[in-house]
């Protein structure tokens, strides 16, 4: 199994293989392990072709920098002429009409797009188990979930069935699975990678970013799709640093901020606990500074993301209607009950409940006490987030308070769901970077994560730093 850009990019030096051949390898580790459902649909003819093409390029000389890199995209990231669906039966069948910016940048440097990953519906979910085509199992232990809502794009790198994909990250989609499958889950500042061909679940938390097996393959995917976009005007015009650069002359001594209450560890699973620790001791070993800072808000920023991301889908689903794309009720006669049996029929439980719950807290008599008090609180977080960065270099927590649970063990209980989240959501909320990477196995056989978060656009520090404690750790 590959696992690294550097691994392909010898093997096709010495020519023991071709994209072509590259392309097969993958598509026979698809059907291997079928029964994961990982992959909603193999892109078999437009793979094989795009790989034919840049053999020819690599023969000429004039490929570009991810030549050779097969890369699975999560269901709700759009593909021209590949159907998208957003995990959602109301998206059955609809085709994109254009590609996501993101696609074009990777297929611009001649990366091979080799299918659609599982995901939760509408990247709404935590454990991949709200798809309308079934869950997806974890690679690593096939009873467990693989997290969400990128659990296939995560699990898929981990069963090498591609040597990167692309998730999104809306509250922890992107870090809590690559926590769960064991590999490196970047979310970027928001803004810093376009959002034009996402689909939209809440357009001021959304973020697409890599799922790698190193630090430096997710720099270079991030190199590849960061920047300013016409067709995004929320698209930062912040200059893109050269980040698989700048990873190899690092030798920068950091302050690393870690939150006070998290010490205590309430909820927390004990090895996590303690290799947390470990690892503040290592970072002080190694010469960083570790500061221990102040920041009781825990307890609000899941109730903060819940009440503005709801908000956010529930204006941004309403086009899903029956009329504009994919599913229609049979039983419609008519305008209203196109829209009402079609979304009745077409949306999942999570989405309904989602939705429900983003109609209410922006409903007239109730906006004010919900929706406009949690954007206090998410000016409030902001404000003092700032202030620790003032201070520190990143912010180190786990990923997850526990190794990836067992299937159907939460899916009953919507509030234990949503705590998975109490570590990831935070950098949504503020809009910084933030990583997960691998720190080793847990007495249990499942892999687990640390979170570094930046201030926002210092991708460069992040990734150096987690580079360098990756190669350390695992
Ligand atoms: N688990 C979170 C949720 O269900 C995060 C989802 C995401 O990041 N897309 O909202």
């Amino acid at each position: 199994m590959y696992t690294s850009f550097n691994q392909v990019k010898a093997a096709l030096v010495e020519q023991s293989v071709t994209c072509v051949s590259l392309v097969d390898h993958y598509i026979q580790k698809i059907k291997d392990r079928e029964h994961l459902n990982i992959f909603l649909e193999v892109f078999d003819d437009s793979a094989v072709a795009k790989a034919k093409e840049v053999d020819a390029k690599i023969a000429s000389g004039t490929a570009g920098k991810l030549a050779g890199m097969v890369i699975a995209i999560k269901d709700n990231i759009c593909y021209k002429d590949h159907k998208v669906s957003g995990s959602s039966k109301i998206l059955g069948g609809f085709e994109s009409l254009f590609s996501s910016t993101a696609v074009e940048r990777l297929l611009a440097e001649d990366a091979i797009i080799i299918g659609r990953t599982n995901c939760d519906e509408f990247a709404m979910g935590s454990s991949n188990e709200n798809s309308a085509y079934g869950k997806v199992l974890n690679p690593i232990q096939e009873d467990k979930v693989p997290g969400g809502s990128s659990g296939g794009s995560a699990a898929a790198v981990t069963a090498g069935m591609c040597l990167a994909s692309l998730g999104s990250d809306t509250g922890g989609s992107i870090r809590q699975p690559a926590s769960f499958c064991g590999n490196v889950g970047l979310k970027p500042t928001y803004a810093r990678i376009s959002r034009w061909g996402l689909l939209a679940y809440a357009s001021s938390f959304d973020q697409i970013g890599p799922f790698t097996h190193t630090v430096e393959d997710a720099a270079l995917l991030l190199e590849v799709m960061a920047g300013s976009d016409g067709k995004d005007n929320t698209a930062s015009n912040v200059l893109v640093d050269h980040y698989s650069k700048l990873l190899e002359d690092s030798n920068e001594t950091l302050t690393i901020g870690v939150p006070k209450d998290l010490l205590t560890g309430e909820g927390m699973d004990d090895e996590v606990l303690a290799t947390y620790k470990g690892f503040i001791n290592t970072i002080k070993e190694d010469g960083h500074k570790v500061v221990e800072f102040d920041f009781p808000f825990f307890d609000y920023m899941v109730p903060t993301y819940y009440v503005l991301t709801t908000a956010e889908a529930s204006a941004n689903l309403a086009r899903y209607d029956g009329a504009h794309f994919g599913y229609r009720s049979e039983q419609a006669t008519d305008i209203d009950s196109t829209y009402e049996l079609s979304r009745s029929e077409g949306f999942g439980m999570e989405v309904k409940r989602r939705i429900m719950l983003g109609t209410f807290v922006l409903s007239a008599g109730y906006m004010d006490a919900y929706y406009a008090k949690a954007q206090k609180v998410r000016r409030i977080l902001k404000t003092r987030t700032e202030e620790v960065f003032a201070k520190a270099d990143l912010i180190l927590t786990p990923t997850t308070p526990t190794t990836a649970f067992g299937i159907g063990e939460n899916i009953d209980d919507p509030i234990t769901m949503y705590l998975q989240d109490i570590f990831t959501v935070y950098a949504n909320l503020v809009g910084s970077p933030a990583i997960s990477i691998p720190v080793g196995k847990h007495s249990n056989g499942l892999p687990f994560g640390m979170q570094l978060m930046a201030n926002d656009f210092e991708e460069s520090k992040l990734l150096a730093f987690s580079a360098k404690y990756q190669k350390k750790l695992v």
